[in-house]
């Protein structure tokens, strides 16, 4: 028996065998952020006029797609300076070591995660992924509540937001178009799977589940014009993205004040509601 809020892998060989069928077009969210991830996980580039800073690297499997979106955004992947880690899972490293390889960026993680990785780095979620020839990065940089990273004409300002892992970090950056400086804002990691009942009995993490409450009243407050998601799910990434295309005339989707707000209440929703299914015994499932 598993808590349904924990993966079941299985469900998700066919991402692993077959992950050109979770490529996305890449293209520009708003002035110089595009989006460079794919159908399930988000990776987001920034091109700072002092190289290429990027958020995220999507799974193995998927480094050579967000390579390609790279070069077709008209960027060179050898340019990225800095690529910062919204936390210590698999789905978010991916291509880390080999984008480094390529590039020799500086790569940044939460200072717990860092802890993490070396104390550990079963909790990175490696195993049993199906992609388990691979293992954690080796961070160059631990990121800490209140950094902030600036490359060129970009400062990203980093809080952190434990709870789905230790590490958990949300970023917050100023983007301009047209004189419009606007803020985007991403929450660095809200699933359940690892906060649920039957990881936390697996792994002793059970510290996660009040820190995770912590740390969304931490950023609630926080302004963000447009609200990003290291899931596609979280923010709509890929709809946004079709209704762009459809409705070139209509306002950017991605602008959108209330959806930051709108989104947090959802997770602690989520949240409770897995309280009392737990409390119920209603969340269990046979797989
Ligand atoms: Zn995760």
């Amino acid at each position: 028996m598993r808590s349904k809020y924990e993966f079941n892998i299985k469900s998700r060989e066919d991402f692993y065998r077959h992950p050109e069928r979770y490529r996305v077009e890449p293209f520009r969210i708003y002035g110089n952020l595009y989006f460079v991830g794919n159908k399930s996980v988000g990776a987001h580039l920034i091109d700072t006029g002092e190289g290429l800073l990027l958020i995220d690297t999507t799974y193995p499997t998927t480094a050579a797609m967000l390579i390609q979106s790279i070069w077709e955004l008209g960027f060179n992947p050898g340019d990225i300076r800095c690529i910062l880690h919204t936390h210590g899972h698999f789905d978010h490293f991916g291509a880390t070591d080999l984008l480094k390889e390529l590039s020799g960026a500086k790569t940044y993680l939460g200072e717990r995660d860092v802890v993490m990785f070396r104390e550990r780095p079963e909790l990175a979620l490696t195993e049993g992924s199906g992609c388990q020839y691979f293992g954690p990065f080796v961070p160059d940089e631990a990121m800490r509540d209140g950094d902030v990273i600036t490359l060129g004409n970009t400062s990203v300002r980093i809080v952190t937001t434990p709870g789905h892992s230790d590490g958990v970090i949300s970023f917050f950056t100023e983007i301009e178009e047209d004189g419009v400086r606007l803020t985007a804002g991403m929450h660095g990691g809200a699933g359940m799977n690892t906060m649920c009942r039957t990881f936390i009995d697996r792994y002793k993490n059970g510290h996660c589940r009040k820190e995770f409450l912590e740390g969304l009243n931490k950023v609630y407050e926080e302004r963000v014009d447009i609200m990003l998601g290291n899931h596609t799910g979280h923010n709509r990434t890929v709809e946004k993205r079709r209704f762009m295309l459809e409705h070139p005339e209509e306002p950017n989707p991605f602008i959108d004040p209330g959806e930051w707000k709108r989104y947090l209440d959802f997770v602690r929703n989520r949240y409770e509601v897995m309280l009392q299914e737990e409390a119920e015994g209603t969340d269990l499932v046979e797989d």
